[in-house]
């Protein structure tokens, strides 16, 4: 029988909720539990495939699509999910399925197209029952398809926030109904407060008499805090939030996150929480835990560092490229080097090309992001051009390597003024463009080519090097696509179609057959990099920025 961990939070978004829900499924996985995740997003949107990363952060990508049917005769295609799925994959090592994210926007839109039909008749529909019933239902669906032995359930956002508050109730309702098989985790920010050198209590207090005001009573209070929770602060949060002391727990600023499991268990949150469950008492495995703490303690000791750009137009906020910066980490971390990133908003370069001219002589390798539409698109071209002039090693994710593809049709084989369609659809050489069969389609959500897909890549590329393997599954994210009769006339140049579908038809890689590294791929491999299994092509990458940075 399924066991339930809620994780919700209090104070203020952006804790690390995710990394604590992620590290709390790790301390199960070590006592030898199976584990599921679920997050659920209170936000109306149906996935956050549209949403600007700049607003939300990242869009992560799973392996599986999922077609999401709300009622009889509505289908929608369901890959993009929250960042969240990222972290918890990398810590668990495991696929997570896109239905695992459940958002007011696919509750809601269930409910009312269920109405549309008639499923109710005679009754008023309302957020008590309906709603709360669609909650529990989905979050019992997920128990039933993947039968994990702990599902653990994060809330996004913060209690108290309008929108969550069905979700809440439906965490009471299903508290009630399953009593001894849940636990809830609170988790909230305990400020340190310099001018008086104290951490201070007293948002944890508010939020959990928030979350208490709503039936729920937390059993577990994980405290964010720039360091670990002294015993006096532990004492007071347990008196005020009526836990047991031991089920105060401190979630201190770490370099490393992933060392955050093994500071939990030191803590004996692993021992607690299977206390409240009921489940039998287990110690962590010492083959899995000493093999995670290897891992951490070789993200903690890196012998040299590389520098590498990334220039980008969704730069003010780090976590829009989430999983790339991971995958670089992996990939550095398995290289004995620590991987500095030096983000850079295009629009400045397009202002003022001279500054380029100073980055690229300072970097050891650049990264072009993935991305949408034609804002600081010019300046992402640009960079493309000069890692091409410098042969400076290039790793061209998506968008990036589109506009790879852009850079060497315009510079090098001298077609002015080429671009994408998406950029510009008056183009003279739309070198990226919409397949003919894609053009119909006007809806922007969950329309692009989604997901896993398989990718043959051809023997001798550099590609090839990194896999050593001829065909592979990478996640896709994208609408437009190389054109293959302008890919044919730019092998002339030197260009390498180093990778495309099982049919041969879609370009899915390419590669600079004369340069020292310079690589695009159409797809994202830093969503299946894992700390303990980087990205092949990232770790390729980050070999031949070093070979590049000794070499200088
Ligand atoms: N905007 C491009 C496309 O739709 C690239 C998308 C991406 O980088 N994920 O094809």
């Amino acid at each position: 029988m399924t066991k339930y961990v809620f994780i919700t939070g209090g104070v203020l978004s952006g804790l690390g909720k995710g990394v604590v829900t992620a590290s709390i499924g790790k301390l199960f996985q070590f006592r030898g539990y199976k584990v599921d995740v679920i997050k659920i997003d209170p936000y109306l949107n149906v996935d956050p495939g549209t949403l600007n990363p700049i607003e939300h952060g990242e869009v992560f990508v799973c392996e599986d699509v999922w077609i999401f049917r709300p009622a009889e005769g509505y289908e929608f295609r369901i890959a993009e999910i929250d960042q969240d799925f990222g972290t918890y994959e990398r810590f668990l090592d495991i696929n997570m399925h896109p239905s695992n994210n459940i958002t007011s926007g696919q509750i809601y839109l269930s409910v009312i197209l269920k109405e549309r039909k008639g499923e109710y008749l005679g009754k008023t529909i309302q957020v008590i029952p309906h709603i709360t019933d669609e909650i529990k239902r989905r979050i019992r669906n997920v128990a039933r398809r993947s039968n994990p032995d702990v599902l653990l359930v994060e809330i996004g956002g913060t209690c108290g926030d309008i929108e969550a508050m069905p979700f809440l109730e439906a965490v009471r309702q299903f508290r009630l109904e399953e009593p001894g098989n849940t636990a809830l985790v609170h988790v909230t920010l305990v400020p340190y407060l310099e001018t008086i050198g104290q951490l201070k209590t007293k948002p944890t207090q508010h939020s959990v008499r928030t979350l208490q005001s709503m039936g729920l009573q937390p059993d577990v209070i994980v405290g964010r805090a720039p360091f670990e929770l002294p015993d006096d602060v532990k004492e007071k949060i347990s008196l005020f939030c009526n836990v047991p002391k031991e089920a105060v727990i401190s979630d201190p600023d770490l370099d490393v996150i992933y060392e955050l499991p093994l500071i939990f268990e030191r803590q004996g949150l692993g021992d607690y929480l299977c206390k409240i469950l009921g489940l039998p008492p287990r110690k962590p495995d010492e083959k899995l835990y000493k093999e995670w703490e290897a891992l951490t303690n070789l993200f903690k000791a890196p012998k040299d560092y590389v520098t590498i750009i990334m220039p980008g137009k969704y730069c003010m906020i780090t976590d829009s490229y989430i999983s790339i910066n991971e995958a670089l980490k992996h990939a550095g971390a398995h290289c004995g080097v620590k991987v500095k990133i030096k983000w850079v908003e295009t629009e400045t370069f397009e202002e003022d090309p001279g500054i380029l001219d100073d980055l690229i002589k300072e970097i050891d390798g650049m990264l072009l992001t993935p991305g949408f539409g034609s804002r600081g698109v010019e300046g992402m071209i640009l960079a493309a051009k000069y890692a091409i002039e410098h042969d400076v090693p290039f790793l061209g994710i998506c968008f990036g390597c589109q506009l790879l593809f852009v850079a060497f049709a315009r510079y090098v084989m001298g077609l002015h003024g080429a671009n994408s369609t998406e950029v510009d659809p008056e183009t003279p050489y739309p070198v990226v463009d919409l397949l003919p069969e894609q053009r119909k389609i006007k809806e922007k959500g969950g329309t692009m080519r989604l997901g896993g897909h398989v990718v043959r890549i051809f023997k001798g590329t550099k590609l090839y090097e990194a896999y050593g393997r001829e065909f592979i599954v990478e996640r896709f994210r994208h609408r437009y696509h190389i054109m293959p009769e302008y890919a044919e006339k730019a092998k002339e140049y030197g260009l390498v179609i180093s990778a495309t579908d099982e049919g041969g038809y879609i370009i899915n890689a390419i590669e600079l057959k004369d340069s020292r590294w310079i690589v695009g791929v159409q797809f994202h491999p830093e969503f299946k990099s894992r700390p303990n299994r980087p990205s092949p092509v990232y770790l390729e990458f980050i070999r031949n920025v070093i070979r590049y940075k000794k070499s200088k």
